[in-house]
């Protein structure tokens, strides 16, 4: 279980999770490769198979190298206990399905991660289960939204595609009164840009593969709770048999370690970006809730501690072949999916395709750009370039 929070969170990266004497002093607890756990005496199995035994009884049930890191993200953000799984996706989708049985409602920001949705519509209406998508910026009135049946409000905040912040002690306030959950995913803050407990939830849910992670070379997810959702979650994560693997959690607790000094940096040098971005002719509007101006930012003040280096740019009106042009010839900006590494990408974006409580009102295409840990000077002359390509009429090939 979590420790009470007492040191800045800079030093608690580098220092929670980990107890070199239980490893002959090494400083990271290293990778533990094992299936079977030996037992001295029947009386140990005996109390395996009660579930009183102290010790490891299997390796599906938590090894060091797991624990270590659901220790320190549980620490690092306020809650009572974490599980980790094998994706981000896995850990939104345990935590659904250890809190919802038949019959119940949820409700679902119109914002969520895509697959998010996918899993709710294709899997959880399966199981007669009813979900709702509401408008993200909903506020206190999500609470026109709840119904006897609703069980859980999901919220991410800000979006991972959109960037809507939302008011999460609002929707919190209203879920409880009702007897709801609330759950949150609360990937593009972390533990460090949001304190997602002391702000009212109930379960927050981290795709470890992006800034945990850091290096885009580890899959990776973690399910944070509070005390009175344990149970549930520990139960349903050791039936399932979903542990993260060991070696993922070694990467994921090296990536941990410098995830402070990572995001002051990625934070940095995308509001630099973005204050540029802002200034082009071509840009309609820049949606970074950490740069003052843009939508989203009064509430991001007011509840975050942090921000990354992922935010969206609505352009103005241009061809679809324009926009091709621009990111196709990028040389440091690459284009891919997930985020959260040292290197910077870039994506057009469409929010429009799977919205269906709100609309997304943008005239131009969309971009959504995740700044790297590159010079920030650099990854501007590599967008003015994009810019001069966007601006070049296209030569139609005309047959002479
Ligand atoms: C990437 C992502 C996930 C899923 O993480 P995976 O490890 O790729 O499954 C969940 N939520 C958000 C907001 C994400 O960006």
């Amino acid at each position: 279980m979590s420790e009470r929070r007492t040191l800045k969170p800079a030093t608690e990266v580098a220092h929670l999770g980990r107890d070199p004497q239980k490893h002959s002093g090494a400083v990271n607890t290293p990778v533990y490769r094992a299936s079977t756990m030996l037992f001295d005496r029947v009386a140990d199995l005996e109390a395996a198979e009660r579930g009183e035994y102290p010790g490891i009884s299997y390796g599906l049930h938590g090894l060091p190298t797991v624990t270590d890191l659901q220790h320190a993200v549980a620490t690092l953000e306020g809650g009572y206990a974490a599980l980790a799984v094998p994706s981000g996706l896995a850990a939104i989708t345990l935590a659904l399905l250890a809190v919802m049985k038949s019959g119940d409602h949820m409700l679902v920001t119109d914002s969520v991660y895509g697959p998010t949705r996918r899993f709710c519509d294709n899997q959880l209406t399966r199981f007669g289960i009813t979900v709702t998508y509401y408008d993200p910026l909903i506020g206190g009135g999500i609470e026109r939204e709840i119904r006897p049946a609703t069980k859980v409000v999901f919220v991410e905040s800000p979006g991972s595609l959109s960037f809507e912040v939302q008011d999460v002690p609002a929707i919190a306030a209203a879920a409880h009164a009702r007897d709801a959950l609330v759950m949150i995913d609360n990937t593009w803050a972390t533990p460090l840009g949001f304190a997602a407990f002391a702000h009212g939830a109930d379960i927050s849910l981290h795709a470890v593969t992006k800034y945990i992670g850091g290096h885009s070379d580890v899959l990776n997810g973690i399910i944070v709770c509070n005390q009175a959702t344990h149970p549930r979650l520990q139960r349903l994560w050791t039936d399932m048999g979903v542990s993260a693997s060991t070696d993922d959690c070694f990467l994921a607790l090296r990536g941990l370690r410098t995830l402070s000094v990572r995001l002051e940096h990625h934070t940095r040098s995308a509001l630099i970006i973005a204050e540029w971005l802002r200034q082009r002719a071509e840009v309609a509007e820049v949606i970074y809730p950490a740069l003052p101006g843009s939508r989203g930012h009064e509430l991001w003040k007011r509840d975050f501690s942090g921000a990354c280096g992922l935010f969206g740019v609505i352009l103005h009106p241009v061809a679809k072949a324009r926009v091709d042009a621009m990111l196709d010839g990028l040389r440091l900006f690459k284009m891919g999916w997930s985020w959260g590494g040292f290197e910077s990408l870039i994506i057009p974006a469409h929010p429009e395709r799977t919205r269906t409580a709100t609309r997304w009102e943008a005239a131009g295409p969309y971009l959504r750009l995740h700044v790297g840990l590159e010079d920030p000077q650099d990854l501007i002359a590599d967008l003015e370039d994009g810019f001069a390509r966007l601006a070049t009429r296209s030569q139609p090939s005309v047959p002479r």
